[in-house]
């Protein structure tokens, strides 16, 4: 006798927006928070009459996965917590998008070949795996412009936009005018 679950039922018992890995399980770093909530996963059982298990499953998910009992949670992981999709990419573009602010205008062969080995690093060493694959596919498309600040600037912009489209988020204006604003000047009043 096996305890094997076919495919198909497997798939059923997971909550609306939980991501799973490549190995088949509920990926926590590929998830929003708050796809991890009972309290989300009950209100999505309600609405679409998923069996009763379904919201005990989602529940017991999340506590698997780490995060604590609290019955109303915020939506992003409380503080000490690790971090969930939407923190890991805030904080990646934070990073990458003030790199590219204060990159020189006139970079030194050394500092291409740096920026370029970041840069292409990230599809295969970001954690988020299914963000990782379409980074990948991106930048395959789109090799980095590590020519100096204006043309790292706007190239991390686009890829970063790709990224809102696929989400639903609003596209930035890619001018340098504006990405300096936002990453390294603030705004000018
Ligand atoms: P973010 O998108 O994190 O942006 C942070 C701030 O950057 C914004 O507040 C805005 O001021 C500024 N900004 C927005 N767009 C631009 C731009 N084009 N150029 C310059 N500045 C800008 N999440 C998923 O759910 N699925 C994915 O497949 C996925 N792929 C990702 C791939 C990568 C490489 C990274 C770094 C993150 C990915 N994420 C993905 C996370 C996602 O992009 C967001 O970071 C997350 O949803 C939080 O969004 P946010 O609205 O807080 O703002």
């Amino acid at each position: 006798m096996t305890n094997a679950t076919p495919e198909s039922t497997k798939a059923k018992q997971f909550p609306p927006g939980m991501i799973l890995g490549p190995d088949g399980k509920p990926c926590k770093i590929c998830t929003a928070f708050r796809n991890w909530k009972p309290d989300t996963a009950a209100k999505n059982s309600e609405s679409s009459n998923k069996p009763s298990s379904f919201t005990a499953t989602a529940g017991v998910m999340s506590e698997l996965a780490g995060f604590t009992k609290a019955s109303s949670r915020p939506d992003t992981p409380p503080e000490g917590c690790p971090p969930d999709v939407e923190q890991l990419g805030r904080a990646t573009w934070t990073f990458l998008h003030t790199t590219a602010a204060y990159y020189p205008d006139r970079p030194t062969p050394r500092q291409k070949a740096n920026m370029y080995s970041l840069l292409s690093s990230l599809p295969i060493l970001y954690p988020c795996t299914h963000c990782a694959a379409d980074l990948g596919e991106n930048v395959k498309s789109h090799p980095p412009d590590v020519s100096g600040r204006v043309g790292l600037s706007r190239w991390l912009c686009e890829r970063h936009n790709e990224v809102n489209e696929k989400l639903g988020k609003p596209i930035f204006d890619c001018s340098i005018k504006k990405t300096d604003e936002r990453w390294k000047d603030g705004p000018s009043d």
